[in-house]
């Protein structure tokens, strides 16, 4: 039933969703959002109606869009799961952006979860409501790596509650390198990915196995502006290739082009079985609304509707 939904919507969707401005004296660039996943955007140094540039997604969550909306949307995906189809759900966009409040909540209190323990949460229930149909078992993987290199100790861990999965997620979160940059000093240039395994039998002894990838991906600013040098420059250029790989793999999904070119990052290659096929792919394109941002935010925005089929 899940999948009948999620099937109108087409296997690649994106949706942008914009965090509020913290400054009160800082200009927007945002200058419509529709109900239809429609964005317009101006630079506010250039306000005229013809430099005002049009996007088009799934949809589009405003500044005050809770994390309970965001999740909502999100759901029927997640539970496609359960029925034994495989999922990605990526957090694109610059350090600062709200990809890491979008994906792991900014801690504290529940009522602002990311979509990591809502989803899980949700698996878990559904696990329960079929318990007497089929019998689930979840296994959980959490890495961080750049470029996809899996660190070692990633291993699979079978969970039987969200609170295992939180505990867990806590462990990846110390193994992640993060670099001080000049944007923001606790910017993560590495990609961080929680694979979920889900293992189902029904009555008849019928096997049903998918996989869920949350992906919360490395800062997709350009190099130059974080100041980076050295070590942390190569990994940077590393990171924006893996970046660049990962929106040719989803252009040429969309495109439905007979080759994909997966072999070209090893965040790709990860991620494989659960991009193309029946995969389920879903890219948060986020948005840092402020005005001197308004370059990262047309190329985040720009990437975003090159990997989209709207
Ligand atoms: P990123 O992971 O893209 O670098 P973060 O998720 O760390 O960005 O967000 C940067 C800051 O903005 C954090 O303090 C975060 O809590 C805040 N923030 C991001 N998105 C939202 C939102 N939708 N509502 C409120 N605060 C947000
Ligand atoms: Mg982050």
């Amino acid at each position: 039933l899940y999948n009948m939904v999620q099937d109108l919507k087409g296997n690649i969707r994106v949706y942008c969703r914009i965090r509020p401005i913290f400054n009160d004296e800082t200009k927007t660039v945002i200058d419509h959002i529709g109900d239809d996943g429609s964005l317009v955007v101006v630079d506010p140094l250039k306000p005229q109606k013809d430099k005002r540039k049009i996007f088009q997604f799934n949809h589009v969550f405003g500044p005050n869009a809770t994390q309970y909306d965001v999740f909502r949307e999100t759901q029927p995906l997640v539970r496609s799961v359960m029925d034994g189809y495989n999922v990605c759900i990526f957090a694109y966009g610059q350090t600062g952006s709200g990809k890491t409040h979008t994906m792991c909540g900014p801690g504290g209190s529940a009522n602002e979860l990311g979509i990591n323990c809502l989803a899980i949460n949700d698996l878990f229930q559904l696990s329960n409501e079929r318990k007497d149909i089929i019998e689930y078992r979840i296994q959980i993987r959490s890495c961080a790596s750049d470029d996809g290199l899996v660190l070692p100790n990633a291993t699979m861990c079978p969970v039987k509650s969200t609170t295992d999965v939180i505990n867990l997620m806590k462990l990846g979160e110390g193994n992640r390198a993060v670099g001080s940059t000049a944007i923001n000093n606790q910017s993560s240039r590495s990609h961080s990915v929680l694979t979920i395994h889900v293992h189902g039998e029904d009555v008849s002894r019928n096997i049903l196995q998918s996989c869920f990838h949350l992906v919360d991906l490395a800062g997709s600013e350009r190099v130059d502006k974080s100041e980076v040098t050295g070590d942390g420059l190569k990994e940077a250029q590393y990171i924006n290739k893996s970046l660049a790989c990962l929106g040719d793999v989803i252009a040429a999904l969309a495109q439905k082009n007979s080759h994909i070119p997966y072999r070209n990052s090893k965040l790709t290659l990860l991620l494989q079985n659960a991009l193309g096929g029946n995969a389920k792919t879903l890219m948060f394109a986020h948005v840092n609304p402020e005005g001197d941002s308004f370059g990262e935010t047309m190329s985040t925005l720009k990437f975003a509707q090159r990997v989209s089929t709207v």
